[in-house]
């Protein structure tokens, strides 16, 4: 089989109830730069990043797609790992990325090659990983937005567990007033009960002390983990974070490389690893970062923000993962949208990465 051609596009879809905002960012719409791979064997693969919908930048990615890795053209899209090899080490792009806009762009393809090799096996792609069927279990984000008043997020969230049936959920922290973020993380506990998983997520805005200060009523409520509490690259401020404070920490949704993984794992600076295949890189990174803390004992919970419909697959083609969070904007774009029922994950069953676009996608949310 040869790639014949790569042709990229642009999605910005509308966020729940048009903007949500995080700590550090507000955004009205998703952004989904991508590329449709072709085959000379009649299978497209179809890969995409994720991005707060920026036009100008998303440009930027889908322009290295098609400049910086024009070459794909001719080769053969099986042979997935030794193509991941070649693109991140390529030298004229290894010499101006190893993160950023080439990292994202070589996640797109990487993706849309994996795609294309479920689909030539004619399995979905958590088989094709060498993966078995099993229950994954979802928690959703998508009511503990931080730009939601406390009565808006105590009441979704109570709805998301007792009408919905997620066993878990996460709400945004890192506002300007710790007292502010302790009264809503408080409500919230106290709204969804002891026996329901609750995580929170800073977003990687907090400082050292205040992440501190803040790990004594993350303890009293039991939280399952405080994920990106410090800046994102801040590996020696975590690992003394993890040191301190009870409750374990959970990143990776910012971090380009297995290596950056690789240098957390072994600082012990964090507990809870969250790759995700668009930032770095692929499906084949996300792998050898699942072997590393699988090998550390460290679970995988995937960031899915951008990705859930491809991180579901790895969660099940990969023992390490177990749960996966839920945001649900992009599922409109998808021929088979992850789906929770009764806070599980269904398991998805059409061959391929689970990133084909219906056929209205392009139409409906593609931008110039
Ligand atoms: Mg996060």
């Amino acid at each position: 089989m040869k790639i014949t051609a790569l042709k990229t596009f642009i999605l910005h879809v509308p966020v729940t109830r048009d903007g949500v905002a995080d700590s550090i960012h507000t955004l009205s719409h998703w952004g989904a730069p991508g590329v449709i791979v072709e085959t000379d064997a009649g299978i497209t693969g179809v890969g995409y990043s994720g991005t707060h919908a920026h036009l100008p930048s998303d440009r930027l990615i889908t322009q290295c797609i098609e400049t910086c890795f024009d070459w794909l053209v001719g080769r053969n899209p099986l042979e997935t790992t030794a193509l991941f090899r070649e693109m991140e080490r390529f030298p004229p792009v290894q010499w101006v990325g190893r993160g950023g806009i080439t990292q994202l762009a070589l996640g797109a393809i990487d993706v849309a090659l994996w795609d294309i090799k479920a689909k030539a096996a004619g399995q979905p792609l958590w088989q094709c990983m060498g993966g078995t069927e099993r229950a994954i279990q979802a928690y959703n984000t998508d009511g503990g937005w931080l730009n939601w008043s406390l009565d808006t997020l105590v009441s979704d969230c109570r709805r998301l567990v007792e009408e919905e049936g997620y066993l878990g959920v996460k709400i945004k922290v890192g506002s300007d007033n710790l007292g502010t973020d302790v009264e809503r993380l408080e409500a919230v506990r106290k709204a969804i009960g002891n026996k329901v998983t609750l995580a929170v997520d800073a977003n990687g805005r907090m400082d050292l002390p205040t992440a501190i200060r803040f790990g004594k009523y993350l303890a009293d409520c039991d939280v399952m983990w405080f994920e990106e509490p410090l800046w994102y690259d801040d590996v020696i401020s975590h690992k003394r974070l993890a040191e301190t404070i009870q409750t374990p920490i959970a990143l990776g949704e910012q971090l380009y490389l297995a290596h950056n993984f690789q240098t957390f794992f072994d600082a012990g600076a964090v507990h809870y690893a969250q790759p995700d295949v668009a930032r770095l890189g692929g499906v084949t990174p996300w792998i050898q970062v699942a072997d590393m803390a699988m090998a550390r004992g460290l679970p995988v919970v995937s960031h899915v923000g951008d990705m859930m419909q491809t991180h579901l697959h790895t969660a099940i083609g990969h023992p390490s993962s177990s749960m996966l969070e839920y945001i649900p904007w992009l599922r409109e774009c998808f021929t088979e949208p992850a789906t929770v029922r009764d806070g599980w994950y269904v398991v998805p069953r059409e061959p391929g990465a689970g990133t084909t676009l219906r056929p209205d996608a392009l139409a409906r949310f593609g931008v110039a």
